[in-house]
């Protein structure tokens, strides 16, 4: 969110103990910080009083870092709100599963209805999708083009019948579905620009004619402070079981998300992240609850990293960062792997706390992981397993073999003992942090 944010979160880091006024100045920078993402008031004022109350509380008082504990309870409340735990998809005991989708004109659901259709059959089932939005006249078209991209079957009225009745095509998409043994059906509906009676009445009676195991909402995580309100409407005009962000991919914060799943208690189940049909991802609570508190996409940035390396070397790799024992050598290893990566910068720039290390990051230099490279080349297998043994006649050698000042030597064994020291927080599941992350 904001710089002031991480900034209020650092200052507190440094603290012993915790006055209400500390605690106070706390709430209003989140306070703040959650309105800059466009979550709505009524949740945010709700979120703030209940991250108050914890914080002055006992668990906090007594807690040997109190301010990390405010931090904590800060991303336990978020994650609480968004969810909890990452909720799947209901499929029905026999099937057809009857999915149905509802929202807004725009927000996203016939594009979401072919990258559902597209997951599923990937995953071996065997998806129907049907044009149940008669209302605009090129709707059917559209879902007939995703359909197809998705290599999925879908149903529609025939074309020159009129005006069909979405009702009626819904009731006998699923039928279809039934008698041609798809096992999933998607039905996607017609929205309008706002809510209004007539379209709720329509999804209302398509939800009461296929009994749906699922009725997705599906919400532009960009609409902001409206997403209240629309989820409100949609809740008591058709319910739904479900919810879909999308969106996310633009300059979205999750706002939204935080306040839609705040005020209708549904969870939210995928993410969608752009208009190809590859774009969708299951939503997990507690990744949005640090994107939304800023802190860095942590488990993202592993991810990707776990891409580039060979997925054995990354178990390999976690395994020793959590047990205290990984090395100079295995350090060597990845550096090498970074380099495999290429863009070093967009990965540092994924990590916490990372808005005041802008300058650092423009300073940052692929050459610098050549001389660290160097450097390490230049150490005994020894001291690359242990470098405690790095006593000062070691390093003038180390600094002598491979070009560089002892003075580098020193800074590297430095850098190397804080890095380690951060990913050992990182594989354990924590919050790092940074001291200097600078030439590692
Ligand atoms: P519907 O009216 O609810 O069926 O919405 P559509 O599926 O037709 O989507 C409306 C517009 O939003 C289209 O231009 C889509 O390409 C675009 N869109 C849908 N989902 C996403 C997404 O996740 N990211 C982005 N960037 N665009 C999306
Ligand atoms: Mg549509």
């Amino acid at each position: 969110l904001s710089d002031r944010l991480t900034e209020t979160f650092r200052n507190l880091r440094t603290k012993g103990k915790l006055s209400a006024a500390d605690v106070d100045g706390t709430v209003r920078e989140i306070r703040r910080a959650l309105l800059d993402a466009d979550v709505a008031l009524v949740v945010v004022k709700d979120f703030t009083a209940k991250v108050r109350e914890r914080a002055l509380g006992d668990e906090v008082s007594k807690a040997l870092n109190p301010a990390q504990q405010v931090v904590q309870i800060v991303n336990e409340e978020l994650v609480q709100i968004l969810g909890g735990a990452q909720r799947r998809l209901e499929f029905a005991k026999t099937p057809p599963t009857v999915i149905m989708l509802a929202g807004l004109q725009g927000s996203g659901k016939t594009t979401f209805a072919g990258k559902l259709a597209k997951q599923l059959e990937k995953d071996g089932h065997t998806p129907l999708l049907v044009a149940a939005d008669l209302q605009r006249p090129n709707a059917v078209n559209q879902l007939q083009v995703v359909a197809e991209q998705a290599g999925a079957t879908i149903y529609a009225p025939e074309p020159g019948n009129g005006v069909g009745d979405p009702v009626k095509v819904s009731r006998d998409g699923v039928e279809h579905a039934r008698r041609q043994q798809h096992d999933v059906v998607i039905i996607d509906t017609a929205g309008r620009l706002g809510v209004d009676a007539e379209l709720m009445k329509q999804a209302s009676d398509i939800r009461k004619a296929t009994n749906p195991d699922e009725v997705l909402f599906v919400i532009d995580a960009m609409i902001g402070q409206d997403a209240v309100n629309t989820a409100k409407a949609f809740q008591e005009g058709v319910d739904f079981t479900g919810v879909v962000l999308s969106k996310l991919d633009g300059d979205a914060r999750g706002g939204a998300a935080l306040s839609v799943a705040s005020v209708t208690g549904r969870p939210i189940i995928f993410a969608s992240t752009g208009e190809g049909l590859d774009d969708l991802e299951p939503f997990y609570p507690d990744r949005m609850a640090s994107r939304i508190l800023d802190l860095g996409d942590i488990l993202t940035l592993i991810e990707q990293a776990q891409q580039a390396f060979d997925e054995e070397e990354a178990q390999k790799v976690a395994e020793k960062f959590a047990t205290d024992q990984f090395t100079l050598e295995d350090f060597l290893g990845q550096l090498q792997q970074m380099k495999k990566m290429g863009s070093m910068k967009k990965m540092l720039g994924m990590l916490p706390g990372m808005g005041q290390m802008k300058q650092q990051l423009e300073d940052f230099d692929e050459k610098e992981i050549d001389r660290t490279e160097a450097i390490i080349r230049s150490m005994t297998p020894g001291e690359r397993q242990n470098p405690k043994v790095l006593n000062g006649s070691r390093r003038v050698r180390i600094a002598k073999g491979s070009g560089m000042t002892v003075t580098d030597v020193n800074q590297l064994v430095q850098r190397f003992d804080q890095a380690a020291k951060m990913m050992k927080t990182v594989a354990r599941g924590g919050t790092p942090n940074i001291p200097g992350m600078g030439a590692m």
